[in-house]
């Protein structure tokens, strides 16, 4: 990637591929699945990687480069590969990076199917991982053994919105010479850049607020020139590539993604202030939330609080299906980053096939609600939550 001394805003919109013969305003689909070669020696060149060009939308293909090229800027990025979904993203660069022996200290509080990634799966490639608290970054170091190679986080966390501080596990990576690795979705580029404070690669699922309007699937990692390129080795033969549809989909999601988070955050800071008042309201979690217990660190990592809120409905399980039943207007769904405001119940849904104990250690109780806050008017989607907990 090119540095430029252009706003985020700017390059977001500006960055992107260079105008064909017709003179197109906007970006054109390039659904081709190869590219053709001019002669023998063109194609021998182009295989031997002695020029950089499309040969096959498995290693490269137009749309991707562009909406690569964005996050990159976003990110303050070096390379990048996207990804048909955020997992794909997550698994193909962990995969590609450890080998059998190695071993992955991660965050306890981690997207349910990293979870499950790292616990029923990597052992059957000989790759062991330990998980720390998130609110005891102090331990990370007593944790290391000579075969840690990568420390894995998320923040904010799903769907706890607990922050873990940046600057300080990117020290704990650089003293330790490991690979720090975060999963920036929930906060996307425009809310928090980790590279700033240490990061080596940084993954996003696409699907969340990057799309913004629960249209596709995506993924992408981004971050050092020598581990993308480890990263792309792995999955040019590994296949897990974006579609070209999808990844005009995602450059064009984009050019808007800072004045829809604005707004995101906007809302979800005043539902949050909303919930703190309630009485039917045992507790909230937001990370702008001046009781938020790491509000210092969110104020210094992000530009904003992000989408999603945390609360507890007052009189457990019985009281939690009573509110989720009498939602009218938002959805109950899953996703996040949606212009639809989206209510979940993860004890019921994503986290169900944890033990309560696991649960509990990630901060989810029967009566947990995460609300992905959409882009409908506040008044509105406070409206049907006062409503529902009445
Ligand atoms: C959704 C999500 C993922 C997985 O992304 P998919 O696009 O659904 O595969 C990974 N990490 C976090 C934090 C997510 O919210």
């Amino acid at each position: 990637m090119k540095k430029n001394n252009n706003k985020f805003e700017t390059n977001a919109i500006r960055t992107q591929l260079k105008r064909t013969e017709n003179l197109e305003h906007s970006v054109p689909l390039y659904l081709t699945s190869s590219f053709v070669f001019e002669d023998a020696e063109d194609m021998r060149a182009s295989f031997a990687e002695e020029k950089e060009r499309n040969i096959y939308s498995r290693y490269s293909n137009p749309n991707s480069s562009e909406f690569i090229e964005k996050v990159c800027q976003m990110e303050g990025a070096e390379s990048g590969f996207a990804f048909a979904s955020g997992m794909a993203a997550v698994f193909s660069t962990l995969a590609a990076l450890l080998d059998s022996g190695d071993h992955v200290l991660s965050a306890r509080s981690i997207f349910g199917s990293t979870h499950s990634l790292f616990t029923n799966f990597f052992p059957k490639w000989n790759i062991d991982h330990t998980y720390f608290k998130i609110d005891a970054l102090e331990e990370i170091e007593s944790l290391i053994t000579p075969k840690t190679k990568i420390i894995y986080a998320e923040t904010p966390t799903n769907p706890g919105v607990d922050v873990l501080d940046l600057e300080e596990l990117g020290k704990i990576a650089k003293r330790n010479k490991l690979i720090l690795v975060i999963d920036n979705c929930f906060a996307s580029p425009y809310l928090q850049q980790p590279i700033k404070f240490g990061a080596d690669l940084v993954i996003h699922s696409g699907t969340k607020l990057m799309d913004g309007q629960g249209r596709v699937l995506a993924g992408i990692t981004v971050g050092s020139a020598e581990l993308m390129d480890k990263v792309y080795r792995f999955s040019r033969i590994t296949g897990p590539a974006l579609s070209p549809f999808n990844a005009w989909v995602l450059s064009k999601s984009l050019e808007t993604l800072a004045v829809r988070v604005d707004r995101h955050c906007e809302n979800a800071l005043k539902l949050a202030e909303f919930l703190e008042e309630n009485d039917n309201v045992n507790w909230v979690k937001y990370p702008f939330l001046k009781s938020h217990p790491m509000y210092e660190v969110a104020k210094k990592q992000m530009k904003a609080g992000g989408c999603v809120v945390a609360f507890e409905v007052k009189g457990g399980i019985d009281a939690g299906r009573e509110f989720f039943d009498s939602i009218k207007l938002l959805s109950l769904s899953a996703n996040l980053g949606d212009s639809r405001t989206i209510v979940t119940h993860p004890a019921s849904t994503t986290h169900s096939k944890l033990s309560v104990e696991e649960r509990a250690a990630v901060g989810i109780s029967d009566g947990t609600v995460r609300i992905s806050v959409g882009l409908e008017h506040i008044d509105d989607i406070i409206a049907d939550i006062a409503q529902a907990l009445g």
